[in-house]
């Protein structure tokens, strides 16, 4: 059931806590993937929206950035607790934007609220630090600051989590923000900053931009706008972390991946299957840490791969909103048909089809079953490409060695799990593979809010990552006062 609509919603931008008409000439259809109904239209806004919304979020900070910080984190608290009570309408939200199903979009909701608990500790993760006697009558303190304006711009394939990764903590330290959520998602970002404004937050602190490149160009130039969260796919990510640090502005891309698993002999071969069944096939593929490639031992391998093609036959494909839905579509008609064509490409360079997912009933939505090829090399296509939908590749190996040289040939390096019960294996994964998140018998190794989300390589472009303290780093500016004291003589 899907949000029907006689006539089509035009949505609007938010700024300064008002819905405000863009001053685009172009909308584009935002569409529910799972039934191809238009539910939206967004509009592709422009540089002079961008202008008006900093210029509103830079006024907006020299207030909040004095309002006491205490008085921020109880503004965050109120916001944890609506985004409770609202979980479940969130959650219907993301399904029909995005597809995923009703289970994985409340999971995404709950990381989400994750984010927004971390960053109501911002109290005790602001405080600076200092030393009393650093010489004779002189003392060192060091306090942070917020930065001032701050532009986010985010994906499709997590239209909460991502942005929850960004605004609340900026926001919690002071800074006021610019958010340009993914143009085929925006309708949750919307929910999300009603909330906020309902918890407290003051009228132009957060404020939204719909559109896609002119958006992102107008906050990559802005002079108001001091740093930069990207999250999107690789050669985005490097456009924005170029261009914004030409213009001097401190930026963290987090982009595209290619996570291998690897399975070993000694690994408990049912829990892996059913783990990597979760992260290549869980929403639909399109995970920045979903399993793209599993290299599995020969001993085990036709164990492995007869029992994960069961499991993927058994796999209920649909919408998301129906019960016992597990894999909803992809999010538009170009990325199924750019998918099938991959498939296409991976037989013809020689891979065996283990199992079609083109031959799953894909009418209706923009489907594609699970796919699974084996006998892949390292010179295929599907190897190299970051795909982002259902399709797995399969290498056998020799050892846990040869299995870290093949994921280490990969220009990503998000994520990458390990299948065994071997300690020294775990120790020997952890120490030689180039990955960011590592997994070790679980299948997506995403850290929790309080940790660094820590991609490497050209999953990742920067110093300081999205989440944990890293984040709280990001968003400050550090001040060290060294001050002498004359100590009189008070006898
Ligand atoms: P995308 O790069 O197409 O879009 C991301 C954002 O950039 C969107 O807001 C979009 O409007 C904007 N954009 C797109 N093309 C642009 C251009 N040419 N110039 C300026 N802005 C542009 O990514 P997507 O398809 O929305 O998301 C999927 C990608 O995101 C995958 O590569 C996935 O791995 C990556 N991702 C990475 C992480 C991570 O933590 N590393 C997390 C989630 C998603």
């Amino acid at each position: 059931m899907a949000e029907v609509a006689t006539e089509v919603r035009k949505l609007k931008n938010y700024i300064n806590g008002e819905w405000v008409e863009s001053k685009a000439t172009k909308y584009e259809d935002v569409y529910n993937p799972a039934t191809k109904e238009v539910i939206a239209r967004v509009p592709i806004s422009t540089k002079e929206d961008v202008d008006y919304a900093a210029e509103v979020a830079q006024a907006a900070f020299e207030k909040w950035s004095k309002v006491s910080v205490a008085k921020r984190a109880k503004i965050l608290f109120s916001y944890q607790q609506l985004l409770e009570k609202n979980k479940k309408e969130l959650a219907r939200l993301i399904t029909i934007e995005n597809g995923k199903n009703t289970t994985e979009a409340l999971g995404e909701v709950g990381r989400g609220i994750e984010n927004v608990e971390f960053a109501a500790g911002i109290p005790t993760l602001m405080m600076g630090d200092s030393l009393a006697n650093i010489a004779t009558d002189v003392e060192a303190t060091n306090y942070r600051y917020p930065i001032g304006v701050v532009g986010g711009i985010t994906p499709f394939n997590f239209p909460m989590m991502v942005p929850a990764w960004m605004f609340p903590m900026a926001i919690a330290a002071g800074n006021s923000f610019v958010l340009k959520p993914s143009e085929k998602t925006p309708l949750l970002t919307e929910k999300l900053a009603e909330l906020f404004s309902e918890a407290g937050l003051p009228n132009g602190v957060l404020n939204i931009v719909y559109g896609a490149h002119d958006v992102v160009n107008g906050i990559l130039d802005h002079p108001d706008i001091k740093a930069i969260s990207f999250v999107g796919s690789q050669p985005v990510g490097e456009y924005v972390y170029k261009r914004g640090s030409e213009k001097l502005k401190r930026v963290q891309a987090l982009t595209g991946a290619k996570n291998h698993s690897i399975v070993l002999n000694d690994a408990d071969i049912d829990r892996a299957v059913t783990d990597i069944i979760g992260s290549a096939f869980g929403s639909a593929g399109e995970r920045c840490m979903a399993c793209a490639v599993v290299t599995v031992q020969e001993d085990v391998a036709d164990e492995f791969i007869s029992k994960l093609t069961e499991a993927a036959d058994n796999v209920k494909m649909g919408n998301g909103l129906d019960d016992g839905v597990f894999l909803g579509p992809v999010i538009r008609e170009e990325n199924q048909k750019r998918t099938l064509d991959y498939i296409a490409k991976g037989e013809a360079e020689g891979a065996t089809l283990v199992r079609d997912g083109r031959k799953d009933d894909l009418d209706g939505g923009y489907f594609v079953g699970p796919t699974i090829f084996e006998g892949v090399t390292t010179e295929m296509t599907i190897w190299k490409d970051e795909i982002f939908a259902p399709v797995l590749s399969v290498i056998r190996v020799k050892n846990l060695k040869e299995a870290i040289e093949v994921a280490n040939q990969s220009e990503f390096a998000n994520g990458a799990c390990l299948f065994t019960t071997n300690t020294s294996s775990v120790r020997y994964f952890r120490e030689n593979i180039d990955a960011g998140m590592l997994g070790i018998n679980l299948g997506v190794p995403a850290p929790m809010a309080f940790f660094p989300f820590s991609g490497w390589k050209a999953s990742f472009y920067g110093t300081l990552h999205a989440n944990g303290k890293d984040s709280v780093d990001f968003y400050t500016r550090k001040k060290v006062v060294t001050a002498r004291y004359e100590t009189p003589d008070f006898a």
